[in-house]
């Protein structure tokens, strides 16, 4: 799917109806973007450290002062790069954000080398080249070629490149800068990876862009029992109690809901649908509830776009072939639409599960953060983009299921909007106006 995609810069001027820029410009996006592929910085085995170096280097050569650069971050291996770019100061600053760690890649698991840039029929492949390396490239390169030309923004573009977005944990750079540089990033809102393009049949059909995220909760749930010998079994009994909790809880759905993101996505599909579907995408969003049961049961991304969803994904119990079981326990991991709060979950939860010895309980982190608004200005501005450079292709809204570093900065009032860059030949890189939104 993630084949045709957005790469979003900011406009130099009235750009309309120019849709690639100079050979110079590209060419050196494409050199950043192979120097940031071949560095090996996988979330485990690697460094993120060489990237905001790398980087760094070539801003200074650019004539970026030192005073505008910082690179550091949790541990000398895990360093982020944050460059400033000073506008005149009447709007709050946009910041640009994309990750520098890399999901592992074994040489043994791909026909080529994972950490060689190669473009090949169309296409560039390596670790990276989508999830994401190009967004931060393009990033850099329009930041160089804005100082070059002597280009004026109204804000402040602050490019952040961080660490450790796979992996999350201790060493995540966008919650370290957070919490110890918040005021090299504090921004008005941030464009982040997230979105994606879509094709069928070879044509471009969407440029889905992520204004929102779904959350995770994980439950666990636990039976526990005194016990006993096998051969004298009691109806009591701990991996009974669970596997019943278990069935209703498989026969549970949460309400199916639109809200303004849903809506502006079923929105966009029905116009884009050609099949039997066209009409009851076009129903949900008018809330009709027979035509939410059909979009739902047609695909589980659907589905999921229109409710909560809990599902077993662990089990544990027993001791013994021969003991009573003394315990029993499951984790449930649910995907919390941004309008269900924790607590609804939890007692809609025990209500569905309707056995009080099956006891409930929330196991790790919860990051929720609300959802980005719908800024009219921003999409305009991603949709007279994406017409330009794909005429009749629309930009449409998505909220999706994972999550994304954009978490963390909901959760503080930087809401992010999400356009995942990759790659295509000639390495596109696209130009929005919003420097002016
Ligand atoms: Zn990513």
């Amino acid at each position: 799917m993630l084949r045709f995609l957005l790469l979003p810069s900011l406009l130099l001027g009235c750009l309309i109806g120019q849709t690639m820029p100079p050979e110079r410009e590209r060419q050196l996006a494409r050199d950043i973007y192979k120097e940031l592929i071949e560095i090996k910085s996988g979330y485990t085995t690697g460094a993120t450290t060489p990237v905001a170096e790398a980087v760094a280097a070539r801003l200074r050569a650019a004539g970026f002062p030192e005073t505008d650069i910082f690179v550091g971050g949790a541990i000398p291996a895990k360093a982020n790069v944050v460059v400033r770019y000073h506008g005149t100061g009447s709007k709050r600053p946009i910041l640009l954000l994309a990750h520098t760690d890399v999901v592992e890649a074994k040489r043994e698991d791909w026909s080529m080398d994972p950490f060689q840039f190669i473009e090949r029929d169309g296409y560039f492949y390596g670790r990276g080249t989508g999830d994401d390396k190009a967004q931060a490239a393009v990033w850099i390169a329009n930041l160089i070629r804005y100082k070059q030309e002597g280009f004026r923004s109204d804000r402040d573009l602050i490019v952040a490149l961080t660490a450790d977005e796979e992996g999350g944990g201790p060493y995540n750079g966008v919650q370290w800068l957070i919490k110890n540089k918040r005021d090299l990033i504090d921004a008005e809102f941030c464009l982040n990876e997230g979105g994606w393009g879509e094709m069928s049949g070879g044509r471009r059909i969407s440029n889905d862009v992520q204004v929102s995220e779904k959350y995770v909760v994980n439950f666990r749930l636990e039976v526990r029992n005194k016990g006993g010998h096998s051969s004298m079994p009691v109806d009591d009994n701990a991996i009974y109690h669970l596997a019943g909790a278990l069935d209703r809880l498989a026969k549970f759905s949460f309400p199916l809901k639109t809200n303004e993101v849903t809506r502006g996505y079923f929105q966009a599909m029905a116009k884009i649908e050609a099949g039997p579907l066209k009409s009851d995408l076009a129903k949900v969003t008018e809330g009709s509830r027979d035509a939410m049961e059909r979009v739902a049961r047609a695909s589980a991304a659907w589905n999921a776009t229109l409710r909560t969803t809990c599902v077993a994904t662990q089990i544990e119990g027993g001791h013994a072939k021969n003991a009573l079981p003394q315990l029993a326990a499951a984790n449930v991991n649910c995907r919390v639409l941004p309008e269900d709060s924790v607590e609804y979950v939890t007692d809609v939860l025990k209500k569905v599960l309707a056995d009080d010895q099956v006891s409930l309980a929330i196991s790790g982190e919860v990051s929720q953060g609300p959802p980005s608004p719908l800024r009219e200005d921003l999409f305009k501005a991603v949709s007279r983009l994406t017409d330009t450079l794909w005429p009749g292709v629309p930009a449409v809204p998505i909220m999706v299921m994972g999550a994304t570093d954009g978490l963390y900065l909901r959760a503080i009032g930087i809401p992010p909007t999400a356009s995942r860059a990759s790659s295509s030949t000639g390495m596109t890189y696209a130009f929005t106006d919003a420097t002016s939104a």
